[in-house]
């Protein structure tokens, strides 16, 4: 009835006038279950070209699974996942070209211990782009420049603090030049005063236009970075909206006790 559809507008602003048309990902009305355990339920997202997207709930929520889904590692039962206007769910999507526009940088553990710092950023040119070694170097150092650690190239991943390896795997997801970035948790495994030159990276790939759908803890850096803040509570969106309507002033009771915990 009437309350009902207000309190819907009011909580959940309604899709662009264009339905997400234009959205660089576009998710609408996913659902994924692991056996009986429905994780996603009905999921809409939209995330826009050079918008930041940040996804909060707590553990257990659907975060990670939403993330996987829009990659590819996990097919979704029901619903559609657009990435720039292509339907990636569809069985007949290429995968691989899928992947190689969406970035992906996971908690921890992103980086071939074995490989030089200059190899690991180089590995996804060479082997799914095809770029010629010399451009694919050229085109880490610069990268590896702009995360700050060009001094780091030929380093193996354990002789780099926590930080710097997340640093040497987000230049290693953007030296592709994805379209989309994907962070799943970056800092959760790094030692607290490690995580502020994570954070401050992607705060400044953020004003260079980087789009970026970002899962995390990190609730001053949601505060500042997102355009868009969405609360998964259970696999749903429980509520979304700009940073400081989510974060200070929630309307749901469960997005203003899931906060309680980080004041
Ligand atoms: P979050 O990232 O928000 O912590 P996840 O997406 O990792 O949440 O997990 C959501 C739920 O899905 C959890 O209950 C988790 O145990 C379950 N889950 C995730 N992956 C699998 C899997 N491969 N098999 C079974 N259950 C899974
Ligand atoms: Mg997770």
């Amino acid at each position: 009835g009437q309350p009902q559809a207000a309190e819907t507008a009011t909580t959940l602003p309604a899709p662009a006038p264009d339905g997400g048309a234009s959205a660089l990902l576009r998710v609408r009305g996913v659902r994924k279950a692991f056996g009986e355990h429905v994780v996603l339920d009905d999921l809409d997202l939209d995330v826009h070209a050079h918008q930041v997207v940040v996804l909060v709930g707590a553990s257990g929520s659907g975060k990670s699974t939403l993330l996987r889904c829009v990659n590819l590692l996990e097919e979704v039962d029901d619903g559609v996942i657009e990435v720039e206007g292509r339907d990636v769910t569809d069985p007949r999507a290429d995968a691989d070209a899928v992947r190689a526009r969406i970035g992906t940088v996971f908690q921890a553990y992103n980086l071939f211990p074995h490989l030089r710092v200059l190899d690991n950023v180089t590995l996804a040119l060479r082997l799914v782009h095809r770029t010629p070694r010399a451009d694919a170097d050229a085109r880490a150092l610069a990268m590896l420049e702009r995360v700050g650690l060009a001094d780091k190239a030929r380093a193996f991943p354990d002789q780099l603090s926590g930080g710097q390896q997340q640093r040497v795997a987000i230049a290693r997801a953007l030296v592709s030049q994805p379209a989309l970035m994907l962070l799943d948790e970056v800092t959760s495994a790094l030692d607290p005063e490690l995580v502020g030159e994570v954070l401050d990276l992607l705060g400044e790939l953020k004003d260079e236009g980087t789009t970026m759908l970002v899962a995390t803890h990190e609730m001053a850096f949601a505060r500042h970075v997102a355009d868009e803040v969405v609360f998964l509570h259970e696999g749903r969106v429980h509520e979304r909206g700009a940073p400081e309507q989510v974060l200070d002033d929630p309307r749901e009771p469960r997005t203003q006790e899931f906060l309680r915990r980080f004041r």
